[in-house]
């Protein structure tokens, strides 16, 4: 296409964005290519759900707070950007689970709620003795005969039995998506399992032998984040993709296909930008919206997003007067909570708290219990401390305490998410040559699967501009 610049546009600064706009940035400058890129963003800072508030010596995350360090992606970018040495690992500390409305510890040894060691299972009271047989009956019951997808729920149901999927799996689960293990996908959450259970059929067999072949991986269950919180990896970004790329406060309302090529983004202030190839980032709800004489896209309207809300608490350390061994619990549905976790964060973090300083931050909102998250800052306030005081025995209030909604915002990748993506994709290629989209609505919601997806997104761009 000789030297005529072609334009590219990235929407969305959240995570997956962020990673699109920076390796196709380092794509175009290594080839030398004639491509102007552009990232635009509706609100008027970078990161979406990726903030870090630096307050009178902590360190608060408002959104997530670290990754997994299985997948290497945000490792990688962080090398890219240069913050690689201010990568901290989670501190070991003990973790427990309410079910029933009791404490009880985490079962050493259990993946995902999956027991690879049996000693911690056999002497925990978090399962009756029928529960505990009702699991090891995974020893002997056949293979599922499903081979398409099903939900979590009935998968974990029908190998582990009602009791171990509600006092651990279930909770477990609920921390990463806020979703109903009943709705949610098996395919697009966990497809090892389900490749596990075809191959060794039981679940617990195969997971302990999978753990031990994975000698290398880090398995003590450790996270990683940075020590000025992972806004300082969206904010590495935005410095290497320069504020010549970078468009805040630019809300895409609709994209036209133009009738020769490429496609016209309008936004809601009225202005436009002319592009040969769009890269969509954003939530799905957004992303239908963009296109709304598109009827393939019509079933992101119904596809479900979950409310969520973290509360940071800072407390005086004199303040806490009956602590918790322990850096976090998780909250079963059969337990009269309306937390669903709670973290110790200056334990599990010290960097994000000063000395003689308590972090505590809970997590509110699942499916199903969601108008929660639209009480007002001082109801949650009140409703937290009120479940941390079965716990816990905090004299007073805390130093401040902060409130961050997400209103609609963990999707749902319920039963068939995989195939209904997959179709998404081919109509896309089809209908709308040039257009791609990547992110948390789509292959996978950890901040690695995000970058991950923007880094497979920019294959896909250079391709279709070659
Ligand atoms: P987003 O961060 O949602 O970014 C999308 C961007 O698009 C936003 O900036 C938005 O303003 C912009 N946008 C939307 N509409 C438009 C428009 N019309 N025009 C222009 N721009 C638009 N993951 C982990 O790995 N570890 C964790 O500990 C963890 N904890 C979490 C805790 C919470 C409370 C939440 C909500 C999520 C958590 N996650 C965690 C998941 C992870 O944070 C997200 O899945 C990920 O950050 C999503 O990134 P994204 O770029 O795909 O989307």
């Amino acid at each position: 296409r000789g030297q005529q610049v072609k334009k590219v546009v990235v929407i969305g600064g959240g995570i997956t964005g962020l990673a699109t706009a920076y390796y196709l940035q380092k794509e175009i400058k290594e080839e030398n290519l004639p491509i102007q890129l552009k990232l635009v963003e509706a609100s008027h800072r970078l990161g979406g759900k990726i903030q870090t508030l630096i307050k009178d010596g902590y360190v608060i995350e408002k959104g997530p707070d670290s990754f997994v360090p299985q997948n290497s992606s945000p490792i990688t970018l962080a090398k890219e950007i240069g913050i690689h040495d201010t990568l901290v690992s989670s501190a070991w500390g003990k973790s427990f689970v309410i079910a029933g409305g009791e404490l009880y510890p985490m079962p050493g040894g259990s993946i995902i709620g999956i027991p690879t060691q049996i000693a911690p299972f056999i002497t925990t009271n978090l399962f009756s003795l029928t529960g505990k047989m009702r699991a090891a009956a995974d020893f002997i019951l056949p293979r599922s005969p499903v081979t398409d997808d099903q939900s979590l729920g009935k998968f974990f149901r029908r190998r582990m039995g009602d009791e171990v999927v509600d006092n651990l799996i279930e909770p477990l689960l609920t921390g990463i998506y806020a979703g109903d293990i009943d709705q949610l996908s098996l395919m697009s959450t966990f497809p090892e399992l389900h490749h596990i259970e075809q191959k060794h059929r039981s679940l617990i067999a195969g997971i302990k032998k999978a753990a031990s072949q994975t000698e290398n991986e880090q398995k003590d269950g450790r996270f990683l984040t940075f020590s000025n919180g992972l806004q300082s990896l969206v904010d590495g970004v935005e410095v290497a993709l320069g504020p010549q790329t970078i468009n805040k406060g630019m809300k895409v309302s609709h994209i036209y296909k133009e009738a020769e090529q490429g496609y016209t983004i309008e936004f809601t202030n009225g202005h436009t930008l002319d592009a040969d190839s769009v890269v969509i980032t954003t939530p799905h709800h957004s992303l239908q919206s963009m296109f709304p004489s598109c009827p393939f896209m019509n079933y992101l309207k119904e596809m479900p997003a979950t409310s969520v809300a973290t509360v940071a608490m800072g407390f005086d350390q004199s303040a806490i007067r009956k602590n918790m061994d322990g850096n976090e619990f998780i909250v079963s549905r059969n337990s009269d909570y309306s937390i669903t976790a709670c973290t110790w964060t200056h334990k599990k973090w010290p960097h994000s708290a000063p000395d003689g300083k308590v972090l505590l931050r809970c997590y509110l909102g699942k499916s199903g219990d969601e108008t929660i998250v639209d009480l007002s800052d001082d109801q949650i306030e009140q409703i937290v401390l009120e479940d941390l005081g079965k716990i816990v025995d905090l004299e007073g209030k805390p130093d401040f305490t902060v409130v961050t909604r997400y209103k609609d915002s963990m999707p749902q990748y319920t039963v068939g998410h995989k195939e209904r993506t997959k179709a998404l994709y081919q109509n896309l290629e089809e209908k709308l040559p040039g257009v791609f989209i990547a992110g948390s609505s789509f292959e996978g919601l950890g901040i690695p699967e995000c970058i991950e997806q923007g880094e497979k997104v920019v294959r896909k761009v250079m391709q279709y501009m070659q």
